[in-house]
Parts: structure tokens; sequence; C-alpha cells
């Protein structure tokens, strides 16, 4: 989730990351989709919601009749650009130019550009793909990106483009950082293949010292990699920005023991692939030059007030114990020091010479999460790490314009067990100076707390809360929700 402003008003992008079935086709057994139209129901719940809110004497409220909102579906038509487009790969029956595609899927996390636009990322989009054809053999690469016969959804049934065996290209054109332009509705939006096609967590965006564009972006699974992409061109306030998410080099993070790090290109020359196949079979290139494999990364936060930069690694328990999907191994080290990691830890760098554009750069851990009430040693987690501040799976992450860190949870809320004490999943807020980490709030049973952003004038902060068990009503449905959080006095919050 975003806010915008824009000519003065207020306009919030979020994510609608995927269907609960049950709860959005409740007349079905376990809300399966049996018809086209069920399908099509489900297409348009998810993709991107663009809206302006107002703040009126009942608080802040929607408002319904503005020119900024639209709805971005399964379906919206949308540019691909960059690296990729075009490739043989991403040409369908539909679209024999490779650079028109529909619909946006399973966005998770989000960023914004310095020039207002919002970037929604494509995480587990595999999942909305399937075969009729229970015979159909799949296509090399499929594999690492977990793309099978069955989907999650039933797509396949209805909708022939997300039918493998009719469409066997249209995985391709999944997988991406779109960008939208939340200030006109009737935009196109871009899917940016120069960022690479992986699990996409979130894509957050600064600047290097000479004003390139520098973009962090995580592949949320487990043993995959951390990402940063570079621009050829610097951002110059007012001037023409449509090219610098086009052209740019991606590259992938290694960290070192010794704790230094450095940024490996991912170049024809070091992978072995032609460009436009690094930009579609990313996840390959990044295995071909040796890059870290890590707990799976979540959201990148960039410190407003210091060069640096922090990634969420929610937890993996196959650390350790198998290698990752493209068969690299997986061992303890570095950034990913615990065996069946089930807590999480939040890594932190610092690029040499204060330029995110810099080959190199320094790490270390801010935080590991851990339980010191039933745990020893690394389990317990790391000194900042209280009975009163416990948590696991840290998550979405968000600096404000203070330098505190704010920190969202997706973790296990079974509150027994190795994660008796943590409760519900919650939202934190971390000093980056003194390391110190507080509990905000907590979210209702079975929730996730993700994504969280701020009105212009920082009084207030809207928190999305993602597939509670009931709330707020108990005697009805459940649905995700955004929560507007204000101090009783009125002051700034972020
Ligand atoms: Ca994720
Ligand atoms: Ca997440
Ligand atoms: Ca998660």
């Amino acid at each position: 989730m975003e806010l915008f402003s824009i000519d003065g008003r207020e306009v919030i992008a979020v994510n609608h990351e995927y269907a609960n079935l049950d709860i959005n086709l409740p007349q079905n057994d376990e809300g399966a989709p049996v018809s086209e139209a069920d399908v099509r129901k489900i297409q348009d719940a998810q993709g991107v919601a663009v809206f302006e809110v107002a703040e009126g004497e009942n608080g802040w409220e929607i408002v319904v009749d503005s020119p900024y909102n639209r709805r971005i579906t399964h379906n919206t038509p949308m540019r691909l650009t960059g690296p990729a487009a075009g490739h043989d790969l991403l040409k369908t029956e539909a679209d024999p130019s490779g650079t028109e595609a529909l619909g946006t899927f399973n966005n998770c996390g989000a960023g914004r550009t310095p020039w207002g636009t919002c970037l929604t990322c494509e995480e587990n989009f595999n999942g909305y793909f399937g075969s009729t054809d229970a015979e159909f053999e799949r296509p090399e690469g499929f594999d690492r990106y977990g793309i099978e016969l069955e989907s999650g959804y039933d797509y396949e049934k209805f909708d022939p483009r997300f039918d493998i065996s009719k469409t066997p290209n249209e995985p391709n054109r999944a997988g991406y950082v779109v960008e939208i332009d939340p200030s006109d509705a009737s935009s196109t939006p871009v899917k940016r293949t120069a960022l690479g096609r992986f699990k996409h967590e979130n894509a957050e965006v600064t600047l290097a010292a000479d004003n390139r564009v520098v973009v962090y972006l995580g592949d949320d699974e487990r043993g995959e990699f951390l990402y940063r992409y570079v621009s050829d061109d610097a951002y110059v306030e007012g001037g023409d920005t449509s090219g610098l998410l086009d052209a740019g080099q991606l590259y992938v993070a290694k960290f070192n023991e010794d704790g230094s790090g450095e940024w490996l290109a991912l170049t024809p020359e070091a992978t072995g692939m032609d460009r436009a196949m690094i930009h579609i079979h990313t996840r390959q290139a990044a295995s071909a030059v040796g890059a870290t494999t890590m707990d799976r990364p979540e959201w990148v936060a960039v410190n407003p007030l210091r060069v640096e930069a922090y990634c969420a690694l929610t937890n993996n328990k196959n650390r350790a114990v198998k290698p990752n999907a493209g068969g690299d191994e997986t061992p303890v080290g570095g950034p990913n020091p615990r065996a069946e990691n089930n807590y999480g830890q939040i890594v932190r760098w610092r690029p040499e010479g204060e330029d995110h554009a810099a080959e190199g750069f320094a790490w270390d851990l801010y935080v590991m999460a851990g339980n010191p009430e039933v745990q020893d040693g690394a389990y317990a987690g790391s000194d900042n790490v209280t009975p009163g501040n416990m948590f696991n799976s840290p998550d979405g992450m968000k600096f404000d314009s203070q330098g505190m860190l704010w920190i969202q949870t997706d973790g296990d809320d079974s509150n027994e067990g190795d994660f008796a004490g943590m409760g519900n999943n919650q939202m934190l807020v971390g000093d980056p100076e003194t390391g110190e980490i507080a509990r905000f709030m907590t979210g209702p049973g079975g929730s996730e707390v993700t994504g969280a952003t701020f009105s212009s004038d920082k009084k207030t902060m809207f928190v999305g809360i993602q597939h509670p068990m009931n709330f707020p009503d108990p005697e009805a449905l459940p649905r995700s929700s955004i929560v507007a959080i204000r101090r009783t006095d009125g002051a700034v919050i972020g």
C-alpha cells in the first residue's frame, strides 16, 4: 500500500494479493470456481485498487466519485517493456508481439518512485496456472518457478489463457514489477522486465550518489536471492522518466562471512545467458553467478536518514536441510545463521562510499527474532528481543520520515511451543541507532499485518490487515481491511 499526494488530494494504491475462495465464493464447495463467471469474479477481486480518501468528521472515508479511482485486475491491459519484451517466450496467439499482456497477479509488496508512480510486485504468480492435459510436458524453467499442472484457482478449467497446455508462454508474462501511474486512471500499467522475473516481494526505490535510480528487490522463496537494479541514466526532477526502469543493470547479492558483501552483475558474460533470458529466467541467472541463498527475502526498506538498507528474511525451515528449487546449497552462514530457521531475522547493509550504486557493502544483522522464554542460544534471538517484544517472521517493513523502522509480521500465530508468548501477528517499531524494538499493535486472529503508509501530514498511519478470521463483526464474513491510526493528541505519528 502506498499513499500519493496528487494535486493536494490523497490517493491510496493497495494490492489485493489473493482471494480467499471460501469467502469470495461461499456458495461453492470450499469456494472452488465452477463456472467462467466464478473465475471472472475472482479475477476481478484481485490486482490493485487505486482510490482517493479524504478526512471528514467521521475520520477517513473513500471519495467514491473521485476521478482517480480505478481497479486493476487479472484482465487489465498492460504493456511489457525492457530486455525481455518481445522475446519469443513472451509471445502468445493473442499477443504475437510479446509486448501486450493482460493483468497483474498476486501483488504482494509495493514501492514508489521519486516521480510519483506506484510499483506493484507480482509474487506467487505460478499459482494461477494449470493444465487441463494431465500429460502435458512442462517447458524448461517452469520447475524453478513452481509452475505446475495443477493451479490453486482452477482458472485453467474455464479460461484457456491460464491453461499451460494451450498457452504455454502465458506464465512468462508474469512475475514482474508493474509500474502504475496513480494520477491518471486511464493510463496503461507497464510490466518492467528490467527488474527481473521472480517472486517479487516489494520494490524499494532510492537514488545513487549520482541520482541513478536504485531498486532493491527480494525474491520470497526458500533459498532464493536478493537483487538490486541500477538505471543507466540519472533521475532528473521533471525530466523524462519513462526509460529509467527499462535500461539498467540487474545485480544479485553475495554475502561474505566477514561482514562484507558484493553485488554481482547479471550480464551475458557472467551468466552465459542472453540479455532477454536473464530477465525471463532471472533465478537461473542468479544461480549461475553463485549468489547467496537467502532465508526468504521479503521487504527491503531504505533508511531516509543514512545510506543503508534493511531486508526482512522472514524464515526458512529448509535452511541447511535441503537446496533451493534450483539445486543451490543452503548452508548455515552469513546473514542466514540458523538451521531450520523458523523465526527469521533482519539483515542490513551499508553501501561502500555511501553510494547505493557501489559494488560492495558491509552488512550486519539488525535483529534475530527468537524466543528467550523457551529457547537457548541463537534461537533465543538477539539481545534486542525480549519477552515484551517477541515476534516471528518479519515481513513488511517501512521507514517513516523520522528514521524509525516499522516492522510487520506474517508468521506462526499459534502462541504455543516455539511461538509461546508471541501472540497474533503484529507491528513493531525499531530504532536503527539503539537497536531497541517495541511492539506497536497486534492484528486480529488469523490475520497478517502487512502494508503501511502515511497521510501527507504524517498524522495518520494506514495499516493493512490481511485475511483476518473475524473482524470487526464476529457475525459477518471477515474481510481484509485498512486501519487508520492516529495519536490521540493529533501529533505526527511517522
Ligand atoms: Ca512474501
Ligand atoms: Ca510478505
Ligand atoms: Ca510472508
